[in-house]
């Protein structure tokens, strides 16, 4: 039976191949910093073949994963305990939610008002008695109760989407890399509490690696960069396990920052979070080649203290994110002056992979790119690659209990 399940897998491994290479229906985006944006299934040289091939054997796996997952009375879970967004990948089905790490709170009583997106709705929109608290804003737990609630709420929320003839869940769950091994632990007891059998931490880079497909448990070094709402991640990977990295508080979050106080300057006008947010999205970009036009934003003039609209170029919104960039620049390039020259030959071969949401900011991967010299890839769904990890990861659950180092924290700026 295995046998026939495993040769029609393998023949629809070979024809996805085929079909993503001769009609170019491939999602991989390419950075080369000597050609620019190519697709990957125009590409003949042969490394970048491999490469393609990695990223279909890697989806083809993940579908096969879930579908032999329906199978299972085991149904574990995977959770992304994200800075800006949780997501649980379950055994099974896939990713089944995504929620922004938001909680909102009673300030007499105490209470949980609303968690995920109803509370990520209220910021910036809340009457007095209710302050909107984002636990883990800068990487850290800074209200270690609050985390814990979020957190039970977010796994029970995943429980109900298992089968009623699951049995207890083992969960495998990626925590901020700030946080220490005390609150690491709280996070692990919490889970428990709310219903899992067993609990594993994993290291967000490793967990993002395994997501987007890196060869992490062989002897070739992988680079990967994920950028995410409060910390970047990036480390270099090999032997399942973290070779070098470097985690800095510098990512979305700090953008958006970046983009409220470049506008209070030079405009004296102040405008909300989410609205530093949205023209990051929309007009955002690394480098400041690419023109994006530009955008009407409102506000409260601080001169006034009346509404104001003002226009914003997406020059300006550049220049305002060059800080942040460089920031993550730097990270880059000083996980590979400490990386081993054997895995950063390997490294120059394979190139680099950006996951995370910030990996979606226009141009990041050119610029990494032409400052590294060497292919940049963004993950086909950055935003849940480390979901995707922590979820395939639990099959090696004994990995991770006899190779601590995976869930190691690394050195942190
Ligand atoms: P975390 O893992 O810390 O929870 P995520 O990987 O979920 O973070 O990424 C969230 C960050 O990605 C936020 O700061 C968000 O603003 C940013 N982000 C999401 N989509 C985009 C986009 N299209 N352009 C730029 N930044 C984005
Ligand atoms: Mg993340």
């Amino acid at each position: 039976m295995s046998n026939i399940f495993s040769a029609s897998f393998s023949f629809f491994r070979k024809l996805a191949l085929v079909v993503i290479i001769y009609h170019g229906m491939s999602n991989i985006s390419v950075y080369n910093h000597k050609f620019g944006n190519i697709t990957i299934s125009i590409l003949h040289h042969i490394k970048y073949i491999d490469i393609v091939k990695l990223h279909t054997t890697n989806e083809v796996a993940l579908e096969r994963e879930i579908f032999l997952g329906r199978f299972s009375f085991s149904q574990d879970l995977g959770i992304d305990l994200g800075t800006a967004n949780t997501l649980v990948f379950v055994h099974g089905k896939g990713v089944v939610f995504r929620e922004p790490s938001v909680v909102a709170q009673n300030k007499q009583t105490g209470d949980i008002e609303a968690v995920g997106h109803s509370a990520h709705n209220m910021i910036g929109r809340t009457p007095g008695n209710i302050s909107v608290i984002r636990p883990m804003k800068d990487g850290v737990i800074a209200d270690y109760d609050t985390t814990a609630k979020m957190m039970t709420y977010f796994l029970k929320k995943a429980m109900r989407s298992r089968s009623i003839f699951a049995r207890k869940p083992n969960v495998m769950i990626c925590v901020p890399s700030g946080i220490t091994m005390v609150e690491e632990r709280a996070v692990i007891d919490a889970t428990r509490q709310a219903g899992a059998k067993d609990a594993f931490p994993i290291a967000e880079p490793f967990a993002a690696a395994i997501g987007a497909g890196l060869p992490v448990w062989e002897p070739t070094g992988s680079m990967i960069v994920d950028v995410g709402g409060g910390t970047t991640e990036v480390a270099v990977v090999s032997l399942g396990g973290i070779v070098s990295s470097r985690s800095v508080r510098t990512a979305g979050d700090n953008m958006d920052e970046a983009i409220i106080q470049y506008i209070r300057k030079k405009y004296k006008l102040l405008i909300g979070e989410r609205s530093a947010e949205s023209i990051k999205f929309d007009i955002g970009s690394a480098g400041d080649s690419s023109e994006r036009g530009e955008m009407d934003i409102r506000g409260r003039d601080l001169l006034t203290g009346l509404p104001k609209t003002i226009t914003i170029t997406s020059k300006e919104i550049s220049d305002s994110l060059k800080d942040s960039i460089d920031t993550i620049l730097k990270a880059v390039k000083d996980t590979l002056e400490s990386t081993p020259p054997e895995l950063a030959a390997d490294i120059m071969d394979r190139g680099i992979v950006l996951s995370g949401g910030g990996a979606l900011l226009k141009d990041l991967d050119k610029v990494i790119s032409d400052e590294t010299k060497m292919p940049v890839f963004i993950n086909d769904n950055p935003l849940d690659s480390v979901a995707i990890g922590t979820g395939k990861s639990l099959q090696y659950i004994q990995h991770f209990r006899s190779h601590p180092n995976v869930s190691a924290h690394p050195f942190t700026e």
